[in-house]
């Protein structure tokens, strides 16, 4: 085939003409420079996509290079010093931005050698000006709309990106108007893309593996050829070597090669032979003859190698041998050239699942509703024998009622067809349990992501991924990114969680805010895969999608009595339980759910749920709750935060030595130092965040920048002495407990406990071992926790977090107290619930308490209907950072005014968008930073911000969370 090389005009590959349709160049705003094709590149006429097969005859390939250029300043504008940039801060309080990099696609040429071995979603390396840079390829071309330079080289063998993840970080960049570079490089793990050629990156660790060559039989025989030799040696292995283990001493003398008697007379001093006039002959059985043997020449260390290798019964690495026996290089060396063993250097895979061993588990006899569930769940996506017909579900089942179950049923199904799952949780370190369940359940075909992984573990887990070696993937949100071939099946567990999207409290010009939830379902349909979004309480997005029929809507009302192992000892706490009943039910409040009566009926259950094993599973009330007014605590002159109610029932928990939670809000609740006289709450200077009070160490935190302040004895305001500490953190919870109850053995479970590593998992292991008696925590504890012995959950203030002037506020108290409640009452012995609050006429308060999901979402629906807030329309978020005020501000009025002016390009009608502010955003100072923001509320507010050239320092979050 000829090849002709284009000509070269350009010092490096050019802009994609379809791109430059889409510049326009506004000169009387300053914010509107030439707009970047990044945003608008449509995405149905690239050659690329999921069909797209390596062709001898395309010579192009379109390419996204990684090359740095900052999305505020389009081509040929100057941009301002480096220090007027806060993501370039001298100081170093932020650090520079790493992701300032914007992608773009460029084309080049193919040289000979390459011909026909390159395939969208390779990594290569391309001339670029005067560098060397990456690129990812992401389309074959077979003509260049420009002048184009060849590619150099691939920088992996393999491609980094299937097809399908390259059209969605085109579609994930044009969604949240975000820059492709940023996209792709979600799907890429940590240390694969390089800055520059001598960068060694993230590579496959290679070990030497060793196994033995012998039968385990045959070792003691092997090990007499190894070791030293010496003349006494030789002289035992000649006796042994004899049928009557006798030789006459000239006979030795020759075949030893004696020249003294010396060998002779030492091993008779040590009683190893006995020397007869002219005859030698053991003096020991031949077996204690042999082990002398070996000893003499040291076998004792090449025989630990040997035996640590049967014992394993297989291949060991190297490392794993090492940590067995004490050994060396030497040893196994000479092992080896022996041939008794063979070493051999493998690619060992990093596992994050090693050392774990997950009991199997097998299918559970569902329930009615699990069966009404899951038959419509078959009947949609397995009806087929060899395929996954796609479909889409939304699993509303409440806390408890069995979901996991379907998910597994639903993998089960799945792998059948030969295709792939995706398991997405909330947040993983918090639930070992979870993970457990799916890797029990599918043993060796599983495997985790998340955030707590060496980027070794991470780049391993996704080579094997890629390689199609995992069939299952379990993790948060990232795991989505999983580059597995033949997916078939999306699964979001508790789908209302926030944490699916990107955090949204970060800084990140360039960051991609993208929500999981939203990009799964685009997933979903470019692999055809099918997807279950399961929750208690789902989100309003989803049950709002659901009930206008884009969501198959399956409903679990009822909780599964799960811990069969329970109901037997149940039986014998009824009594213990009644006697504790007897002695503080006096103590109690009364009102219309009185303690008395709750756990009386809650008995009556109890005993008529009884069953013996393996039967069906039955099925288990959700606990009560009550809610207690805190405002007539403090009428009844109970000063506590715990109420009467509570307190009595932490007694009664204690007495029947079953576990309680008591959970915190964290949001709002920290303590802080407030003056009695002038009202003066101590802040951040730098922050205007109140500052927390830590008791331990003495000393106040702002949780924002961490800066540490000591605590003033007197008002910095008014000089008063009256300085009080308010609020209640999880340390005064569990002081106020231990003044209560002396002899409860309490857990804190909070961002300052679990610093280290694996301290989750550590934790609730202890909580779990009944080690302690109550769990006092804050978000983390409302997560999947299924405890047995967990008979009382106490919400200590319900309402705090309605205070926040967030819309989506009501939600989330609901969704957390109805999730903190679903953690009472997981077995036989029944639970309850107190909420203490306020508020207590609160919708979402209310709601939860009720277990009442349809009531809340009426509620709520109505209210963000009349104010068009998500999902009865949609938000963008713009938030502008800045040291200096005066740029905050000046930014924001640029900006709204740009945003105006292109709602007027596109000729949108005044009342179908909305800018709301530029205001100080509720957090309104971070580390020394202004931040203001802008929302903008329109059916499609990404359409208003595509056309934009977004200065940096902007941060862009389309569809947000939160707007605090
Ligand atoms: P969810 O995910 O809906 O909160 P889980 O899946 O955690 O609920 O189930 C709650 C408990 O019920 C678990 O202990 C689980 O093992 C048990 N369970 C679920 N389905 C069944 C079943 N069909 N038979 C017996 N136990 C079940
Ligand atoms: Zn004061
Ligand atoms: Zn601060």
């Amino acid at each position: 085939m000829s090849f002709v090389a284009p000509p070269l005009k350009r010092v490096w590959g050019r802009m994609s003409n379809r791109g430059k349709r889409h510049v326009q160049y506004r000169p009387h705003s300053p914010l509107c420079v030439p707009a970047h094709i990044r945003y608008n590149r449509p995405m149905n006429n690239r050659t690329s996509g999921l069909s797209a097969q390596p062709n001898p005859t395309n010579i192009y390939v379109e390419v996204i290079v990684n090359v740095p250029i900052r999305r505020s300043f389009g081509r040929g504008q100057n941009a301002p010093p480096a220090a007027e940039l806060p993501g370039f801060d001298s100081a170093g309080e932020v650090e520079a931005d790493e992701s300032s990099a914007s992608l773009q696609t460029f084309h080049y040429h193919l040289p000979p050698e390459l011909l026909g071995s390159v395939q969208p979603g390779h990594l290569v390396w391309v001339p670029f000006g005067k560098q060397t840079l990456q690129g990812v390829v992401v389309g074959l071309a077979d003509a260049a709309p420009v002048p184009t330079k060849p590619i150099k080289r691939l920088a992996r063998p393999q491609p980094v990106l299937t097809p399908a993840q390259i059209e969605l970080s085109f579609w994930i960049a044009d969604y949240y108007v975000a820059p492709l570079s940023e996209a792709v490089k979600l799907f890429l793990p940590p240390g694969l893309l390089l800055k520059n050629e001598d960068d060694a990156g993230v590579r496959a660790k290679r070990e030497e593996v060793i196994s033995l060559r012998i039968r385990p039989q045959e070792i003691r025989q092997s090990l007499f050829g190894l070791g030293k030799q010496s003349k006494q040696a030789q002289v035992l292995e000649a006796l042994l070597a004899e049928p009557e283990q006798t030789l006459s001493v000239a006979e030795l003398q020759i075949r030893c090669d004696l020249r003294t008697a010396a060998s002779l007379k030492r091993l008779e001093s040590d009683g190893l032979i006995r020397l007869e006039g002219e005859v030698a002959r053991l003096a020991l059985s031949v077996a204690e003859s042999e082990e002398a043997l070996l000893e003499m020449r040291g076998a004792a260390k090449y025989r630990a190698v040997l035996e640590a290798l049967t014992a394993a019964d297989g291949p060991l690495w190297k490392s794993e041998l090492y940590a067995l026996v004490d050994t060396n290089l030497a040893v196994l060396r000479e092992l080896s050239e022996a041939g008794l063993i063979k070493m051999a250097e493998k690619v060992r895979f990093r596992d994050p699942l090693a050392g774990r061993n997950y009991p199997r588990t097998w299918p559970l006899r569902l329930t009615d509703e699990q069966q009404k569930v899951w038959r419509a769940i078959q009947s949609a996506s397995f009806a087929q024998p060899e395929e996954v017909t796609p479909a889409r579900f939304l699993l509303h089942g409440v806390t408890g009622s069995g979901k996991t179950e379907i998910y597994l049923h639903a993998i089960a199904e799945t792998l059948d067809r030969n295709r792939q799952a995706i398991a997405l949780v909330p947040e993983i370190a918090l639930t070992p349990q979870t993970v457990a369940r799916f890797a029990g359940r599918f043993p060796d075909r599983v495997t985790v992501i998340h955030s707590g992984l060496s980027r070794g573990e991470r780049y391993d887990v996704w080579r094997q991924v890629r390689d199609g070696e995992i069939d299952v993937v379990v993790g948060p949100r990232s795991a989505l990114f999983a580059p597995l071939p033949r997916l078939g099946l999306i699964i979001l567990d508790e789908e209302h969680e926030s944490s699916y999207k990107q955090d949204a409290e970060a800084w990140g010009s360039f960051s991609v805010f993208y929500d999981a939830r939203t990009v799964a379902r685009r997933l979903a349909e470019l692999t055809g895969s099918s997807l279950i979004l399961g929750s208690a309480t789902p989100s309003l997005e989803a049950y709002t999608e659901a009930v206008a029929g884009g969501l198959h809507l399956l409903e679990l009302p009822r909780r599964v009595m799960g811990h069969g192992e329970e109901r037997q000892k149940a039986k014998g706490d009824v009594l213990s339980l009644s006697k504790g009943e007897g002695k503080s039910g006096g103590e109690r409040d009364s009102g219309p759910q009185t303690a008395d009566g709750v756990r009386n009926s809650q008995l009556a259950t109890r005993n008529s749920q009884l069953a013996p094993r393996n039967s069906p599973a039955l099925y288990a009330e959700l606990p009560p709750v009550e809610i207690v007014d805190m405002r007539q605590e403090l009428r009844a002159n109970n000063r506590s935060i715990f109420s009467r109610s509570l307190q009595s029932e932490l007694h009664a928990t204690l007495d029947a030595q079953e576990q309680a939670i008591l959970y915190l809000n964290r949001r709002g609740t920290n303590t802080f130092v407030l003056c009695r006289d002038c009202g003066h709450v101590e802040e951040c200077p730098r922050c205007e965040v109140p500052l927390t009070y830590h008791e331990r160490v003495s000393v106040l935190v702002c949780h924002h920048c961490n800066a540490r302040y000591p605590i003033p004895t007197v008002c910095p305001e008014c000089e008063s002495k009256r300085i009080k500490f308010f609020g209640s953190g999880t340390e005064r919870i569990e002081e106020a407990v231990q003044e209560i109850s002396p002899r409860a053995r309490i857990l804190r479970w909070d961002a300052d406990t679990t610093g280290a590593k694996g301290s989750h998992e550590a934790i609730l292991a202890r909580f779990a071992a009944h080690e302690a008696d109550v769990l006092v925590g804050t978000q983390m504890i409302a997560k999947g926790l299924d405890l047995p012995l967990v008979t009382l959950v106490g919400v200590v203030s319900a309402d705090v977090g309605l205070y926040l002037p967030d819309f989506r506020a009501p939600e989330r108290t609901f969704q957390l107290l109805t999730q903190v409640a679903g953690r009472a009452g997981r077995s036989a012995r029944g639970g309850r619930v107190i909420f203490q609050t306020y508020k207590p006429e609160h919708y979402a308060v209310q709601a939860a308490a009720e277990h009442d999901f349809a009531a809340f979402y009426a509620r709520e629906m109505a209210f963000r209907r009349e104010q068009g807030y998500p999902p009865a329309g949609r938000l963008a978020r713009l938030v502008f950072w800045h040291k200096k005020l005066e740029t905050v501000q000046a930014q924001c009025v640029q900006m709204a005014a740009a945003l105006r002016h292109r709602a007027g390009e596109l000729a949108l009608p005044g009342e179908s968008f909305d800018i709301i502010g530029p205001v100080p955003a509720f957090f309104a100072r971070h580390r020394s930073f202004y931040r203001w923001q802008i929302l903008l509320r329109a059916p499609d507010p990404a359409r208003l911000l595509r056309g934009l050239d977004i200065p940096f320092g902007w941060r862009v979050d389309v569809d947000p969370m939160t707007v605090l």
